[in-house]
């Protein structure tokens, strides 16, 4: 519904879009899911994990978790990663939202220990789309943080070469990398989307500057 730069299924009310626009959107999303309400995720490029049991804006995290039956959860993003994880005993689902901050503070794995407390492991996997490391240079001090802060395997997938010889990050590899150690290898794994930066019908902050978000949502269904 929402008009350009922001066209068509911006789902973030925080970027300068109409908002009646992006309820309008959000309110498609709800629909398309047969979720009876939807919680969006504040990205806050933070490491906290939440769970939540009522709709609206989530509390500021980048990982939230839902263990009501018809409740959506809805991670936005437009080049940082998105995940949509299911619990293995069907009773929890969460969202997350990973950019280079969430990768150095792991918030996935925090997504997953949240999980594991529940006693749900990981049982399907949805990574959405985000920027590629090729496009995605990035200054030497921040390789030096990944490499300081991931684990060594996480590190060696996300710090790639730029074409132009800038190191560059690869967010969503240091994601994968980081699934690993826990387990969920790509048998439960979905990928949907390619690079955020080089696809046209995808929002790119990089890209654009000023421009939408792109939505990852699940909902547990009773
Ligand atoms: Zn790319």
């Amino acid at each position: 519904m929402s008009r350009p730069p922001f066209d068509a299924l911006n789902l973030a009310a925080h970027v300068g879009d109409d908002p009646d626009a992006v309820a309008a959107n959000r309110e498609l999303v709800r629909r398309m899911l047969g979720a009876d309400d939807l919680v969006v995720l504040t990205a806050a490029h933070g490491a906290d994990v939440v769970s939540t049991d009522r709709g609206g804006p989530a509390p500021e995290a980048d990982a939230v978790i839902v263990r009501s039956p018809g409740l959506g959860v809805l991670a936005l993003g437009a080049d940082c990663v998105t995940l949509a994880l299911a619990g293995d005993d069907d009773t929890c689902v969460a969202a997350v939202h990973c950019g280079w901050r969430g990768l150095v503070s792991d918030v996935v794995g925090g997504a997953l220990r949240a999980l594991a407390d529940l006693g749900a492991g990981p049982g399907a996997v949805v990574v959405g789309p985000a920027i590629c490391g090729a496009c995605y240079p990035v200054p030497p001090e921040r390789i030096v943080e990944v490499r300081d802060s991931c684990a060594p395997a996480v590190a060696a997938a996300a710090v790639v070469r730029c074409p132009d010889g800038q190191p560059g990050l690869d967010v969503r590899a240091g994601v994968l990398a980081q699934l690993a150690e826990w387990g969920a290898d790509g048998s439960i794994i979905t990928h949907l989307g390619g690079c955020t930066a080089e696809d046209a019908d995808l929002f790119s902050h990089r890209r654009h500057g000023r421009t939408g978000r792109q939505g990852l949502a699940i909902v547990r269904h009773a």
